[in-house]
């Protein structure tokens, strides 16, 4: 028999009512044939009315007692939804995580999962229960009750898809399914028939909070087909799946975070270890980083900037301050009141135009753009904070995300195979474990840089429209930040469109009063991709730390939720390839 997990989060079960409505969608699904595990989270605003009772107690309580705390108001939820499933005349069992066995590891507050039994389930599900599990909670080795993170009932519920070989997760939650960007800051964003996970796993990690990060990682390790929809409606919500909504669709999402702030180490020594000593300093304060860029050293400097959310400022300062003193030269700088914003797209890497597409709309609306960074399947600019919404709105109009895709892919709800199972249970670094699938040198790229580009609206542009014009494929950009009203601009090209590309630098060079026009006729890009890379921190510091230890400069950066691409010089591709696939020796995947 079919087996469908549906998950009611925190709204869908704010009171009673509620419950009943979910209970009755249960049962309508049960008596379709199917069999049906319910994951439940806490009612309402449940959960942050514990966090805020802890604090009045304990300005920083026990981690394993928040979780001991926490983990009741799902504990809640489910005894209240199997009482509404018997009231209406079904079977019911509510679980909580330890009762199903789903085992953790033991840091709490975050516990990862690390493996899930379905005997009992299936025995439950077999006798004719509706299965009622706690989200959002597990056990670790000592029998001690761990969360997985705010928002986690997510997770178990693609979990228990993903061990349960179930041929549907439905996600049922206050909004009718995921959009284009927020409709909340963009009424004309559009709700997506589907979308891949790759594409959602980067929406949300820039804050398009419709699903837990991990629990879009887990999914796509697994191949769970998840439906995000409305609780109280019946009209189809959005798909998210391997493909996205159209195969020649370049952009899938947009999206703008607001509290960020700019980071720039300036003077730095350009040589091995230096991103290493300012990375790990910042990383072992647990901020995330992004936007790193470092950019190609002059006079044996170079400068180091990357975005943190405005929050995690103050700590970070402290650390880069340390990190330096260490290093011996350097200063820092700051800046406030900027926001990111970002495109999103599967079908970026194979369409050519993208970028300046983006970077021409902003300069039609008068945006400056303070930073670059680009990688395969997302581009982010930095801008002002005040014209954020501004640049959003452009941006999507310009991909025209409203519209709905002329050729859709086929709605893909997959049978799930076996070998998918297979795989779940020969996974040994557990359920969530970092994973690395590939680790690629791309030897025949060639950098340029343009140095002292103007500070103002449509010169990344011109740029990019010209080099496009004289038909130059540029694969990565980077634009650093500039305080004294001059940035670098900086992207690769392949090495047979080098001497063209430098010829058009040139003239823009000096079209547009910049300063010199430098290059590197042999780059090498390095990329790890995978799973979890964003998710579990220190992936770019072992990317860092492997180059470190062979004495392997590095000229340029990016991160993505999927994918980590470092430049360094073209002599060192193979000779890094091979440091790189030892230091992930341990996760890679075969
Ligand atoms: N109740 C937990 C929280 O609010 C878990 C969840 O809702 O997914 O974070
Ligand atoms: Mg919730």
């Amino acid at each position: 028999m079919t087996i469908i997990v549906q998950k009611f989060g925190g709204t869908s079960v704010a009171d009673s009512e509620k419950i009943l409505s979910a209970a009755r969608r249960a049962v309508a699904a049960q008596q379709q044939g199917n069999q049906i595990v319910m994951v439940v989270s806490a009612m309402g605003k449940n959960t942050d009315m514990l966090v805020d009772l802890a604090g009045q107690i304990h300005s920083r309580p026990p981690a394993r007692e928040m979780d001991m705390l926490l983990s009741t108001g799902e504990q809640v939820s489910v005894a209240l939804m199997a009482m509404a499933i018997d009231s209406l005349g079904s079977q019911a069992v509510s679980l909580t995580g330890a009762q199903i066995g789903i085992k953790t590891d033991s840091s709490h507050t975050k516990a990862r999962i690390l493996s899930i039994s379905t005997d009992r389930l299936h025995a439950l599900l077999d006798a004719g229960n509706i299965v009622i599990a706690a989200g959002f909670q597990g056990i670790d080795e000592d029998f001690n009750i761990t969360t997985l993170g705010r928002g986690g009932s997510d997770l178990t519920a693609v979990a228990l898809a993903a061990v349960l070989g179930a041929e549907a997760c439905e996600i049922y939650t206050d909004v009718t399914g995921v959009y284009t960007t927020d409709p909340r800051i963009l009424p004309e964003a559009r709700k997506v028939e589907q979308i891949s996970y790759d594409e959602m796993l980067e929406l949300a990690s820039l804050g398009a909070g419709v699903l837990h990060s991990r629990s879009v990682e887990f999914a796509k390790r697994y191949n769970v087909p998840i439906h995000v929809r409305h609780s109280f409606s019946d009209q189809v919500g959005s798909l998210v799946v391997s493909d996205p909504e159209s195969p020649n669709q370049a952009v899938g999402g947009a999206a703008v975070t607001k509290n960020e702030a700019l980071v720039s180490v300036k003077g730095i020594p350009d040589c091995p270890g230096t991103s290493l000593a300012i990375f790990s300093g910042v990383a072992q304060e647990h901020i995330a980083m992004d936007m790193i860029i470092q950019n190609v050293g002059e006079d044996g400097k170079a400068d180091i900037s990357f975005t943190v959310l405005e929050n995690d400022l103050p700590t970070t300062r402290d650390a880069i301050e340390r990190a330096l003193q260490e290093l011996g030269s350097g200063h820092i700088e700051v800046g406030t009141g900027v926001a990111k914003v970002s495109v999103v797209g599967l079908g970026m890497a194979d369409q050519i135009g993208v970028a300046d597409r983006m970077f021409r709309t902003l300069a039609n609306a008068g945006i400056n753009i303070l930073m670059i960074t680009t990688s395969e399947i997302k581009i982010s600019v930095l801008v002002e904070h005040e014209q954020a919404q501004e640049a959003l709105r452009a941006i999507h109009a310009a991909f025209e995300l409203e519209k709905p895709p002329e050729e859709a892919s086929a709605g893909e709800m997959k049978q799930r195979g076996d070998s998918d199972a297979l795989r779940i249970f020969t996974d040994l670094a557990g359920m969530e474990g970092l994973c690395v699938d590939g680790i690629l040198l791309d030897n025949n790229q060639a950098r340029i840089t343009i140095s002292h580009i103007p500070d103002e609206p449509g010169i990344a542009a011109r740029t990019f429209e010209k080099v496009a014009g004289e038909g130059i494929f540029v694969d990565m950009i980077v634009q650093s930040y500039s305080t004294g009203g001059k940035a670098d601009l900086s992207f690769t090209v392949p090495r047979d469109h080098l001497s063209k590309a430098i010829e058009v630098a040139q003239q823009l060079a000096s079209e547009m009063d910049c300063g010199m026009v430098t290059s590197c006729p042999q780059v090498a890009k390095l990329s790890v991709s995978g799973i979890g890379l964003r998710s579990h921190t220190g992936v770019a510091i072992r990317i860092f730390q492997a180059m470190a230890n062979a004495g392997i400069n590095i000229e340029m950066v990016n991160t993505s939720e999927v994918r980590v691409n470092v430049v360094i010089a073209g002599g060192c591709g193979e000779e890094g390839l091979h440091c790189l696939q030892e230091a992930f020796s341990d996760v890679l995947m075969h």
